[in-house]
């Protein structure tokens, strides 16, 4: 039984480790990112407000997102615990998620910071191509699909999001600096947050993210 927050940067590698990481621990993978495109998708009241935000590179309100997670993770499906990705990303939310775990009797167990300089994570964003069906990230040059355009996992169509333009990413990295990297510091202070090194191969991430959550 693990509670998992994946921290980091938009293109630090949370979604490409986030699979492995819980099929090894046995626990749910959780990302608000893949809920809200998939909200989008089917045109849902829930997607149509996200949208607006999700187009700038700017974030969700904290309320609406905090319910859908809080919600989201009471679910039978989660009471082996869970891996959250992309969330919380504002300390409001931390705080929120924190007082409901507790209201709940529950905590987090860690929280992993995959760090990655800025330079490295244009051109990651520039190149990442997503399964409009499974949600699993590709990168044209450093991760391709074995067939152009086809998701290996699931045989679903690959696309570019549209928050993958580099204006928009350029916005969320600032958005990301301004909102999302203070919750470092407010984890480090629970004693729970492990950095790792987010600009290594992906296997060496895994293995270096395993290790921290003691495997
Ligand atoms: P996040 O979920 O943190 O936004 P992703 O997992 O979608 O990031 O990764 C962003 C892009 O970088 C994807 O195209 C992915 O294939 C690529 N990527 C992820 N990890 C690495 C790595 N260690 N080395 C090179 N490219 C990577
Ligand atoms: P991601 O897939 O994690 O890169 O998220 C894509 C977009 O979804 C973000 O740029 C935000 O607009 C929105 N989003 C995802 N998670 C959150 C969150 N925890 N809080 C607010 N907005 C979010």
């Amino acid at each position: 039984m693990k509670r998992v927050v994946l921290l980091g940067p938009p293109g630090a590698g949370k979604g490409t480790q986030a699979t492995g990481i819980a099929e090894k621990f046995n626990i749910l993978h959780i990302s608000t990112g893949d809920i809200f495109r998939a909200n989008v998708k089917q045109g849902t009241p829930l997607g149509l407000k996200a949208k607006e935000y999700m187009d700038k590179g700017a974030l969700v309100p904290d309320e609406l997102t905090c319910d859908l997670v809080e919600d989201r993770i009471m679910q039978d499906d989660c009471k082996n615990g869970y891996l959250l990705d992309g969330f919380p990303r504002t300390v409001f939310q931390a705080e929120h998620f924190d007082k409901f775990l507790a209201s709940k009797g529950q905590q987090l167990d860690d929280v992993i910071d995959i760090e990655v300089p800025d330079s490295v994570l244009i051109p990651r964003a520039a190149g990442r191509r997503v399964c409009k069906q499974c949600g699993k990230p590709y990168h044209v040059e450093f991760n391709p699909t074995k067939v152009e355009g086809v998701c290996d996992a699931c045989g679903g169509e690959v696309y570019q999001r549209a928050d993958d333009a580099e204006e928009t990413v350029r916005n969320r990295l600032k958005v990301y600096a301004e909102q999302t990297a203070p919750l470092t510091g407010y984890y480090k202070n629970s004693g729970i947050l492990k950095a790792v090194n987010g600009d290594q191969t992906m296997d060496k991430v895994f293995a270096d993210i395993c290790k921290a959550l003691g495997e």
